[in-house]
């Protein structure tokens, strides 16, 4: 008997017929003898749906009412399920995230875990119970909902997974697993077995959304296994944990981000504390930045650009522009024309020249590069949105089908 914690995403729950199609699964493992925490995202496009209603009432909707709304999402989707379980003769108890005990900070629309108090939980399966989890959301200290950024229903799995030490975690989605590049998109894409966990935090952070960042993060921090497979098709999946470096492919995958956008702050003086001010400022707000590109000072001045998500671009800019305003630059401007595309390895540490032939592939398919960044095992270059797809396929061909 294993304690086992699933997560079905929104695709697996989309209409009455695939939440009916995972409460048998759920039933039939229950009745195999197993203990299960189920954790449910919004049916099918249900958090879109809701983020643009918000937005006809107020293009720049208050972030607390927001989570409020978006939290509506997953709670439909565990009273549905709770019901389907139900009428298949096994008892469930259905949890929105803040009776499940998910305690976290007060930044509404990213909020961070704190704690988790599962005794809810736990009590529910001692009475033999399959206990249904909202995904995506949690309590402020103020006591109002959050929710944990797009996605966060991947996190919700995962922490739970810790907090009640379950045996492993299973993440069913509607693809087979993790795939050497979106294989929505890349119809050559190699299903991948066994990755590690920073592998898959790299390909997560580069736009590959097949798990939230946060939530492998989360995993790898507490080592906590977990495995990627579809809902509706069998498979081993993607098994997920840490794994030693071992001879094998330099790169394991290909991803493209097309939600970035690009900040440029024009004449900047050139001296200490400048930098400093401008992503601190940031910072605070709970905004992530990714790249960050300064060029060569001449006289005394020099351009800063950098990506952050497309999503926040506006509140970027303002903030921007007020700092740019106190420092005496010229001026800033926005892009949400770019892209940004990534080859990822573990493989790729010990390996000269891997760059040269991103490079090099780019290139020779009329695709300019516009800024570059490296870790050990990732290289991404930020290119025109236009030029994305064909530079996914290229480079999936140049390191995974042709090597
Ligand atoms: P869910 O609703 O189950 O959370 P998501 O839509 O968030 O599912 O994530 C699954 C999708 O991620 C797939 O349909 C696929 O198009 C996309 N995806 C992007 N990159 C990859 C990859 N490398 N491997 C697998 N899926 C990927
Ligand atoms: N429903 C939320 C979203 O669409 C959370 C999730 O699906 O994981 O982002
Ligand atoms: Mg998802």
């Amino acid at each position: 008997m294993a304690l086992v914690v699933q997560k079905y995403g929104g695709s697996s729950v989309a209409d009455i017929e695939k939440i009916k199609f995972v409460a048998k699964k759920v039933v039939d493992r229950k009745r195999k003898g197993d203990k299960l925490v189920v954790v449910v995202s919004a049916m099918g496009k249900t958090t879109d749906n809701l983020i643009s209603l918000a937005k006809k009432i107020i293009p720049n909707p208050p972030e607390k009412e927001l989570d409020l709304l978006l939290s509506t999402g997953e709670i439909v989707s565990v009273a549905l399920l709770c019901m389907a379980i139900e009428s298949y003769g096994q008892q469930a108890e259905g949890f929105p995230g803040y009776f499940a005990g998910i305690k976290t900070d007060t930044l509404h629309t990213k909020a961070r875990i704190q704690k988790i108090e599962p005794s809810k939980i736990l009590e529910q399966l001692k009475k033999d119970k399959i206990v249904v989890v909202a995904g995506f959301q949690g309590l402020s200290p103020e006591d109002s909902i959050t929710t944990l950024g797009r996605g966060g229903s991947d996190l919700t799995a995962i922490a739970i997974t810790g907090a009640i030490k379950a045996d492993i975690c299973e993440i069913y989605t509607d693809v087979k697993g993790v795939y050497s590049a979106d294989p929505n998109r890349v119809k050559n894409a190699k299903l991948i077995p066994i990755i590690s966990y920073d592998e898959l935090l790299e390909m997560a952070s580069s736009g590959a959304k097949v798990m939230q960042s946060r939530a492998v993060e989360f995993a790898k921090k507490y080592k906590i296994p977990f495995v990627v497979k579809s809902t509706f098709e069998d498979g081993e999946g993607t098994m997920v944990k840490e794994i030693e470096l071992k001879e094998g492919a330099v790169v394991s995958s290909v991803s493209i981000d097309e939600n970035q956008a690009k900040i440029s702050i024009f004449r900047v003086p050139d001296k200490p504390g400048i930098a400093g001010k401008i992503f601190s400022a940031l910072g605070q707000k709970g905004i992530n930045v990714d790249m960050i590109v300064q060029n060569v000072g001449r006289d005394g001045f020099a351009d800063i650009s950098f990506t952050v998500n497309i999503n926040d671009m506006e509140k970027t800019k303002d903030i921007v522009e007020k700092i740019a305003k106190e420092i005496g630059a010229e001026k800033v401007i926005t892009d949400p024309d770019i892209c940004k595309v990534s080859i990822i390895g573990i493989g790729m540490m010990n390996q000269p020249g891997v760059a040269g032939k991103m490079f090099n592939c780019l290139a020779n398919s009329g695709i300019n590069i516009e800024m570059i960044s490296t870790s050990e095992i990732k290289i991404s270059c930020v290119i025109r949105k236009k030029d994305g797809e064909k530079a996914l396929i290229q480079l999936h061909k140049e390191f995974i089908e042709n090597k």
